[in-house]
């Protein structure tokens, strides 16, 4: 097995994999360069884990050429909304997962303001979160099915570099770990993202490269901690590990010491985690 299909098998359930195939093979995978699967975070501007941390929800994106309209205010503040054509686009991918909300047991759509969720059969209902959802389908899948998953569980990996930075959350004016975060949860292989194993151990090197600043502002500043010099010494071992496990196609396993900052007593604690490399 390509370690890309390894990335997107641990990633996602099994019903977030079935939809991208069959929403790529109806519509043809250009139509959606992008399509964001697994991120662990919160719902935007809320407390509750979003299904995108348990690699149950799928965003298919229009593409960029589409994504960007007028600005038009709502409720909450001023968006861009989608084209004309990339509102078709995303009319279209709503419609047709309405038509399959069975067979692809799909829990929510969120597009455009509006949602259609399985808990009201599916009426329409207005959506009045944070996200606007101009510029991107969201769907999700009846969470119960996919709980047998081991995918929906085992979180374990996909945490380790948020603890690994977690040593970085509170030095707020150098903190790299908002940015990191998003590392840690991009997936180079993700669907129309990374395509083989060079180009997505390229792309990590890049977005690696855009870090580098913060880490060296940081190492630069007397204030910096030996402790968090340390932690950054830390973090360049390990992508330099993973860049040459992505391009020889492996997985990695290593045990990792870093420093965590406790917020309560403002102390360092050492730890040691085990780093496994099934799911980058
Ligand atoms: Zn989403």
């Amino acid at each position: 097995m390509k370690l890309k299909d390894l990335l997107t098998e641990v990633q996602l359930t099994p019903a977030a994999k079935k939809c991208i195939e069959v929403v790529t093979k109806e519509f043809g995978r250009s139509s959606f360069p992008m399509i964001g699967t697994f991120n662990d975070r919160n719902v935007a501007g809320t407390s509750i884990k979003s299904q995108h941390a348990f690699g149950n929800a799928v965003d298919f994106h229009v593409p960029d050429e589409l994504k960007y309209g007028p600005l038009e205010r709502d409720s909450h503040k001023k968006h861009r909304v989608a084209t004309p054509e990339g509102k078709i686009l995303g009319d279209r991918v709503k419609d047709f997962l309405l038509q399959h909300v069975d067979d692809l047991d799909i829990q929510l759509i969120i597009w455009y303001r509006e949602d259609w969720n399985r808990s009201t059969n599916f009426r329409k209902g207005s959506y009045d979160g944070v996200h606007p959802h101009y510029n991107h389908v969201h769907v999700d899948f009846i969470r119960g099915k996919q709980l047998s998953s081991p995918n929906y569980t085992n979180r374990k990996n996909n945490k380790f570099l948020v603890d690994l930075i977690g040593a970085y959350y509170d030095i707020s004016t150098k903190n790299p770990a908002g940015y990191f975060k998003q590392f840690y949860s991009w997936n180079p292989f993700a669907p129309g993202i990374g395509d083989n194993e060079e180009g997505a151990a390229a792309k990590l090197i890049n977005r690696f490269e855009t870090y580098k600043p913060k880490l060296k502002q940081i190492e630069s500043d007397t204030n910096t901690s030996r402790e968090d010099l340390e932690n950054i010494q830390r973090i360049r071992e390990i992508i330099d590990i993973l860049y040459q496990a992505i391009l020889d196609g492996r997985s990695e396993k290593f045990d990792v010491d870093y420093f965590k900052l406790d917020t309560d007593t403002n102390l360092y604690k050492r730890k040691t985690l085990t780093f496994n490399w099934n799911y980058l």
